[in-house]
């Protein structure tokens, strides 16, 4: 063997012992409460404060650069790897293939350190789904709805917020029924191009508690809300038909006759964007859309969040607990 040969082969060996120690502290840490729970919130406060909106400059998504450039390496990589299987030259196709792996490591400690931790964070309800009586979430539901329908009513003109940015993948993603994401490598958030103007400071507001760092699915709905239903008429209007929706999808399989009669009810502004929330789901449901909610069920599963998609509408307890204070407080 050449020298440089040898050289190169105790360098990759000791990056790949190197990851592996490295990914082994990072898994274990997640199981570490004083870590996750005291020590971690501390650096990620850092790194917020310090680096999110750091890219805000630039018009465009930086972050979904970073991921395009990643799929085409990922892709190169592969294809290189397969080919030299064809070609039986297996030593070579074993150093790509250790070569992806150890990316893929890396890929994996980093989205850990930069914001991943925030999913094993305490979260901020039980951990056993409570029971909503019914007649809670139908006052519940008249509740936002006569917000909604209030503000339906006043000048609905969209500001479009500069700190979230439009996606660059905005096509496809409508394909997948996403309406934002946020990206823990760049810090920014991103929300599709084209959505119904109803959800965009839902989605804007959602995206933005993820990048403050609360990683679960319905702390971000909720903490999305509190923030929107204190913002603008636009955001306020927003954040308030999408409460509404959450607590009628629950109300929907015990009496659907109650929510076709508040639908009934909307008034012609409410109606119009409804059916504009239709209209676009209709049209980018699809096979994409099934496949996508599938693997979200399973990201979101393999991050912490056990009920998968399901954690979206934990969101209504949520509400469920600020309706109850708010009754106590009425008394
Ligand atoms: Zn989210």
């Amino acid at each position: 063997m050449k020298r440089n040969n040898l050289k190169f082969n105790f360098l990759s060996l000791t990056t790949g012992v190197a990851l592996l120690i490295l990914v082994a502290i990072t898994n274990q840490l997640t199981k570490n409460q004083y870590f996750t729970q005291e020590i971690y919130p501390k650096i990620y406060h850092k790194i917020h404060s310090n680096y999110s909106g750091f890219f805000d400059f630039l018009s465009f998504s930086l972050g979904d650069v970073l991921y395009l450039f990643l799929i085409v390496f990922l892709i190169y990589k592969i294809s290189k790897g397969l080919k030299e299987i064809i070609q039986k030259e297996f030593l070579k196709a074993l150093k790509i293939f250790s070569q992806i792996l150890f990316f893929l490591m890396s890929f994996w400690v980093i989205f850990h350190w930069v914001w991943g931790f925030n999913y094993y964070k305490k979260p901020i309800i039980r951990s056993v789904r409570t029971e909503i009586p019914l007649d809670d979430l139908k006052s519940m539901a008249l509740q936002h709805f006569e917000r909604a329908k209030r503000y339906s009513e006043q000048n609905l003109e969209f500001m479009p917020d500069s700190s979230v940015k439009v996606s660059l993948f905005s096509p496809l993603m409508r394909y997948f029924g996403v309406t934002g994401y946020f990206n823990p490598f760049s810090g920014e958030a991103q929300r599709v191009g084209k959505i119904p103007l109803l959800q965009i400071p839902f989605t804007n507001a959602h995206e933005l508690a993820h990048q403050k760092g609360w990683a679960r699915e319905y702390e971000a709905n909720y903490i999305g809300y509190t923030n929107a239903s204190k913002g603008d008429i636009p955001s306020r209007y927003s954040a308030e038909y999408a409460a509404m929706n959450y607590i009628l999808r629950e109300i929907y399989a015990e009496d659907s006759i109650f929510v076709r009669n508040i639908i009934n009810e909307f008034p012609p502004k409410m109606q119009v964007d409804r059916a504009e929330r239709i209209r676009f789901h209709e049209k980018y449901k699809g096979i994409a859309d099934e496949v996508f909610t599938e693997l979200n069920h399973y990201f979101l599963k393999s991050n912490n969040q056990t009920e998968g998609i399901k954690s979206y509408s934990r969101f209504v307890e949520l509400l469920h607990q600020d309706y109850l204070k708010s009754k106590d407080l009425a008394h």
